[in-house]
This record gives C-alpha cells, structure tokens and sequence, in this order.
C-alpha cells in the first residue's frame, strides 16, 4: 500500500515531534541523498534498485517512494533557527539563514531599544506566509 500524502505529512510531523534528525534528514534531502539514476527508476517501481542503494531500516519501499514523490509543503517540517538551533515553522530567512519567530521578535525588541544589533532585519512582509 502506498501512502497518501497526508499520510506521510503525518509520519513527518511525527518525527519532528519526536525530534527523530535522520528520519527528518531523509525526508528533506532524500533527491540529495540517491542518484538521479536511482530516483528514477524508483518512480518507475523498480525493486532492482535495492541492490544498489544503502537504506535505513525503516525506510521501506512505500515510505522511500512517497518521499520521492512528496511535494514539500512550506511550513510543516520546521527549519533549524541559527539562533537558538531548535526546529520552527514560523520565522524568516535573512541572508540565506533561517531565524525563527521568537529570535526574531528578541531582534526586533534589542533594535528598536537601540540596544545591540548591528543587523539590517528585513521587514515583516518579507516573512515567510
Ligand atoms: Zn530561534
């Protein structure tokens, strides 16, 4: 049985609730993490790959196939704050880095109280929806 795509955002929301890295690691870089040869011939269901590719234990066929297919959706797996180094779904990226909302707001209060922040942060249009 394959997954339905709630299904796997479910299973996803799971291992970022349990704080689970490598699951999240592979659910995020999984086209970084095989071939394109290997991707491909997944799609197509081809078991033979298996002999050629080193997964994980609980990466099964249905569950490695759905990730392949996944569409990331913005906002559901949480991005690592540069900051406070814990995984969000609200916050902004600045200079291709990812600052989550509290970071931010703590930002934001030290600037505007001129206390000690040399960044330009941009404005609250740029956050991410
Ligand atoms: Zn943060």
């Amino acid at each position: 049985m394959s997954l339905t795509n709630q299904e796997l955002e479910n299973k996803i929301n799971e291992w970022m609730r349990h704080g689970d890295i490598e699951k999240m690691q592979w659910a995020e870089n999984i086209q970084k993490k095989l071939l394109a040869s290997s991707i491909q011939r997944i799609k197509q269901n081809d078991k033979t790959v298996l002999r050629e590719i080193v997964l994980p234990k609980w990466l099964d066929w249905d569950l490695l196939r759905a990730l392949i297919d996944r569409k990331p959706v913005k906002d559901t797996t949480g991005r690592h704050c540069i900051l406070c180094d814990m995984l969000y779904d609200n916050g902004i990226h600045f200079n291709e880095k990812f600052i989550c909302e509290s970071c931010f707001l703590k930002l934001k209060y030290l600037d505007v109280h001129k206390q000690a922040d040399p960044m330009q942060l941009p404005s609250e249009s740029e956050w991410i929806p």
